[in-house]
């Protein structure tokens, strides 16, 4: 997800760039989280403006019963970002105060998505993933999935809502 804007840094006001974006980043757990749609960029007076539709599909592991899911989650956005280097003078652009936005472009003017990417995804994925709003998690006497067997311990789910003290005594 790096795309060199020096063209289009040259070109008028309103000119426009599209990509289809098909690329793996590295998410919170794995390195092969996927991201799918489109990003657009579009040149303004100084700076660009990055449009951008994102599927993301991350993997994470269920904080009950540690097996890993995927977590799909729509990313919008639309920033302005500033270039470093004016690409007419090849000197130190000067950006407004208010451009410290999350994207910027490296001084060879590439726009890189990877890192607003992962940001968002870090922001979205919950603390304590769960598989499914009600996993019961793992047997905590012979540590068997729940969600795929049914042991014959009994035993209340180790991370049950209403906790040791909620624990029905036989
Ligand atoms: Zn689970
Ligand atoms: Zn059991």
């Amino acid at each position: 997800m790096h795309y060199n804007l020096a063209q289009l840094l040259k070109e008028p006001t309103g000119s426009a760039r599209d990509y289809e974006v098909d690329d793996s980043f590295a998410g919170p757990e794995n390195d092969t989280d996927r991201a799918h749609g489109w990003v657009r960029v579009i040149r303004t007076h100084q700076s660009v403006l990055v449009r951008a539709e994102l599927e993301t599909q991350v993997k994470l592991t269920c904080s009950r019963c540690i097996s890993q899911f995927e977590l799909r989650s729509v990313l919008i956005m639309e920033e302005e970002s500033f270039p470093t280097i004016d690409p007419a003078t090849g000197r130190k652009t000067d950006p407004p105060e208010e451009a410290e936005g999350v994207i910027h472009l490296d001084a060879q003017h590439v726009l890189d998505m990877t890192e607003v990417v992962r940001q968002y995804v870090l922001t979205e994925a919950p603390i304590k993933p769960l598989c499914r709003e009600d996993c019961p998690g793992l047997c905590p006497e012979c540590g068997s999935n729940l969600n795929k067997e049914k042991c014959k311990c009994n035993a209340t789910p180790m991370e049950s809502p209403v906790g040791i003290s909620g624990r029905v005594v036989d």
